[in-house]
């Protein structure tokens, strides 16, 4: 593995399949890989994909933070550029494409273009990442935090975890400026990185229960977590206390967890994103007996989300739930403090872009959220137009058995490709202050959206939200809203077909134009008349569907 690589034209699926094995050959352990942040490991696994990536006509450059990039040699002194790829550490005892079948593919989009296989509409650099697993330091993201600037002076302190030294020692092993680092200076230059698309193996079920090999990631979901909360009711004998006089607080922790479920499954039902655990739960098992009615139940709370609002959103309901239980039951929830992560919400431009490629690739897109956070979270909060893919992978992920094909993963590639060959997007902004160009903004967000049923939930959004600010227009958005909503309904959880998603695109055009129409008629009379007709026939439609 240490001699030069003859460079080869085999094909770029068998190229990545012996890419993966001999990488994993690199660092095993057990069933799995271990290849630890910053270690001596990953950058032997960097110096195999350099040692490769040369051999094969790329350009390999390394940067401050000893992260690789890779590109075609003409666009090595490109002043901007897409950057694709992902990061090659692993958890202890990982699988093997956690990260690596994003630097994987990185390199097989420029392979491609390479051997004239297929086009890039600006320059593109692969980037193999260092660093993004919390095993070791406790810290995630640890290299793409370092390349935009989002590491603090005491990150450098946390020791790790095999060897007890401090993160800023291996920075130094490695020649970084941990100076720099301390003091939040990026170590790369954002402002030449156009945009950023990370693919991804799926860490969650979403694509083998769907039968899918890859997905467009809609947004990385953020949480609020309450570590432990009390409910503090009172205790007493479970013989003598009567039922109506009790303040048990496992059956007001059983309500509170209860009805929040039954709020969240009706947010979910309206398209909303998230999911929602109570992981820890127990009474004291100092003082808890069977006969005893406890004075005190502890659980965690977790719930996640892709959509800053809606996390706000649910904060609040959490809140308001504790103190009408509390009165109900004269009980009394001690929350501690609240834990928050930000969502990354990724640039529309961008998504829209890989729905269309994949439209083309696949035939459907399929929009997900992420549950898991990755490298891409980082570079959208840097402030570049983010995306990311994902491939299907089998027996969940950060453990041996992660399973991905190579089949899976050159469908991934085929949309980075497909992708990058298309003249970037530009995301579309609403704005539904506009009255006169209202209708106008609502097809534009749909566009931005692709063919999608992203799009229909994000159009049947932004109509209510301009419905509740515009009562004269009020009715025909409330139409254009239900319709939106009913094929959201329709194809959740099924795969949709290009044509589908284009057949649904032309009727909401169609009856957004009716609705314009009827709005512009002379009398209001005609105006009512024509909206009762848009109505019925809408209301007709929905019942055939259903
Ligand atoms: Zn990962």
């Amino acid at each position: 593995m240490t001699g030069p690589v003859a460079p080869t034209t085999e094909p770029l699926g068998m190229f990545a399949a012996r890419l993966f094995d001999e990488i994993r050959a690199l660092a095993p352990d057990g069933a799995g890989v271990s290849r630890p942040a910053f270690s001596e490991i990953e950058s032997q696994v960097l110096d195999h994909l350099a040692r490769e990536a040369r051999a094969q006509g790329l350009v390999v450059e390394e940067d401050a933070g000893r992260n690789l990039l890779f590109c075609l040699p003409e666009h090595a002194d490109a002043e901007a550029w897409d950057l694709t790829g992902s990061h090659v550490d692993s958890v202890p005892r990982g699988g093997n494409y956690d990260g690596l079948a994003g630097v994987i593919a990185g390199l097989l989009v420029l392979l491609s273009a390479q051997r004239g296989e297929s086009t890039l509409d600006r320059p593109l650099k692969c980037i193999a990442l260092r660093a993004e697993e919390s095993a070791w330091f406790g810290t995630c993201y640890l290299g793409s935090k370092m390349l935009t600037g989002q590491l603090t002076d005491a990150d450098l302190d946390a020791p790790h975890k095999g060897d007890g030294r401090p993160l800023r020692s291996h920075l130094d092993a490695l020649d970084v400026d941990a100076a720099a680092v301390a003091a939040g200076t990026p170590l790369g230059d954002m402002a030449k990185v156009l945009s950023f698309v990370e693919l991804h193996i799926e860490q969650g079920p979403q694509l083998v229960n769907n039968d899918l090999p890859a997905a467009v990631v809609s947004a990385i979901r953020g949480n609020f977590r309450f570590r432990q909360v009390q409910c503090i009711g009172q205790a007493g004998h479970s013989g003598t206390v009567p039922q109506k006089d009790r303040h048990d607080p496992v059956l007001a922790y059983a309500e509170f967890i209860s009805g929040l479920e039954g709020y969240c499954l009706a947010r979910l039902a309206r398209g909303d994103d998230l999911v929602m655990t109570s992981g820890v739960v127990g009474t004291d098992p100092d003082q808890h007996a069977i006969a005893r009615i406890p004075e005190r139940v502890s659980f965690s709370l977790d719930i996640r989300s892709g959509s800053r609002a809606l996390l706000a959103e649910l904060q609040t309901e959490v809140t308001s739930r504790m103190d009408r239980i509390s009165k109900a039951r004269d009980v009394r929830f001690e929350t501690g403090s609240v834990v928050r992560n930000e969502p990354a919400e990724l640039d529309p431009g961008v998504v829209c872009g890989l729905e269309q490629a994949m439209g083309d690739v696949v035939g459907q897109s399929i929009v997900v959220a992420s549950g898991a956070g990755h490298d891409a979270a980082v570079f959208a909060a840097a402030g570049v137009p983010t995306g990311m893919i994902f491939v299907r992978n089998r027996n969940g992920s950060h453990n041996p058995a992660e399973a991905m094909t190579i089949a899976d993963l050159m469908v991934g590639v085929d949309i980075l490709k497909a992708h990058f060959a298309r003249p970037a997007q530009v995301a579309m902004t609403t704005n539904s202050d506009n009255e006169a160009n209202m209708f106008d903004e609502l097809i534009r967000t749909f566009e931005a959206h692709g063919k999608s049923i992203h799009a229909h939930a994000a159009l049947a959004k932004a109509a209510r939200r301009a419905a509740a600010e515009q009562p004269k227009r009020a009715v025909a958005l409330h139409l254009i809203a239900s319709r939106a909503e009913s094929f959201v309904e329709c194809f959740e959880c099924m795969p949709l077909t290009y044509s589908e998603g284009a057949n649904a695109e032309n009727a909401l055009r169609a009856l957004v134009a009716e609705l314009e129409t009827a709005l512009s008629m002379g009398s209001d009379a005609e105006a009512l008349a024509a909206l009762g007709a848009a109505a019925q026939r809408c209301c007709a439609l929905e019942l055939a569907e259903s």
